[in-house]
């Protein structure tokens, strides 16, 4: 395959996301350890803990994956649906959640982000993290979100974005550029999946450009903050 380097068309993307997490997905908890530096347990575990999350409160986790958010959701008290676009992504979480007893409060559906399958007004929390940036359409994602979130409930975006330091910048290049696809191509077989996650993250808008986004989409009060100097943001906003 040769995506690497060129503008691929939508239904391409579609595809290639679909071959990439496919082709990841069972050592995808392993990979983003070691492409993270085991980091990303730390992004992940911030995030949760800053949704404002109440027991009993209903949240819908898309591009969940393998359940790494849901899980965390789950301690909170929060019931989850884990929604993902991929079967095996869902079924590696899936059968992890399963070996240590959770069960409970935790659904796992086959859905597509750009037309979910819910009601208007229902969900509480809606999170998506590193998922956002796989999604083809992201303006139908976020109309989408938009709709399912009760007035009151509020969003929570984690994904990359942009490194203000530029020491960091061209630090953190090298690491998504030549060392990521090199690892991937190595431990995964892959090294073309890690090529494109790199360039889909170079792609991705920054900060003031997602956050204009989400209020095309019709989220007001949006705002955002800087992991690890910009490497990640949270993105949030209300449905009022
Ligand atoms: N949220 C999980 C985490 O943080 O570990 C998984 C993130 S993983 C990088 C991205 C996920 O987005 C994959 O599981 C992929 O299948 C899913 N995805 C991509 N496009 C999607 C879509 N259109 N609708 C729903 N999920 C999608």
């Amino acid at each position: 395959t040769d995506f690497g380097y060129r503008e691929v068309s939508p239904d391409e993307k579609t595809q290639l996301v679909g071959r990439v997490f496919s082709s990841v997905a069972r050592r995808y908890d392993l990979m983003n350890d070691l492409m993270s530096l085991g980091i990303h347990r730390l992004w992940k575990r911030h995030f949760v803990a800053t949704c404002g999350i109440r027991p009993g409160q209903q949240l819908l986790d898309l591009a969940g994956g393998t359940g790494d958010i849901a899980r965390l959701a789950r301690e909170r008290g929060a019931d989850v649906i884990v929604a993902d676009i991929n079967r095996e992504m869902l079924a590696t979480g899936r059968s992890r959640m399963d070996a240590i007893g959770l069960v409970q409060g935790l659904e796992w559906l086959q859905v597509n982000a750009e037309a979910l399958p819910f009601a208007a007004n229902h969900f509480d929390h809606l999170t998506i993290a590193f998922g956002l940036r796989n999604v083809t359409w992201r303006d139908k994602a976020l109309a989408e979100m938009h709709r399912v979130l009760k007035p009151g409930g509020r969003v929570h975006i984690l994904e990359f974005s942009k490194v203000g330091l530029p020491a960091l910048a061209k630090v953190y290049d090298t690491w998504s550029f030549q060392v990521l696809p090199r690892l991937g191509g190595r431990i995964a077989g892959d090294a073309d999946s890690y090529q494109y996650l790199a360039e889909s993250i170079r792609r991705f808008p920054d900060q003031p450009s997602l956050a204009e986004q989400m209020r095309e989409a019709g989220f007001e009060r949006v705002s955002w903050s800087n992991l690890s100097g910009g490497i990640c943001a949270i993105h949030r906003g209300a449905k009022v």
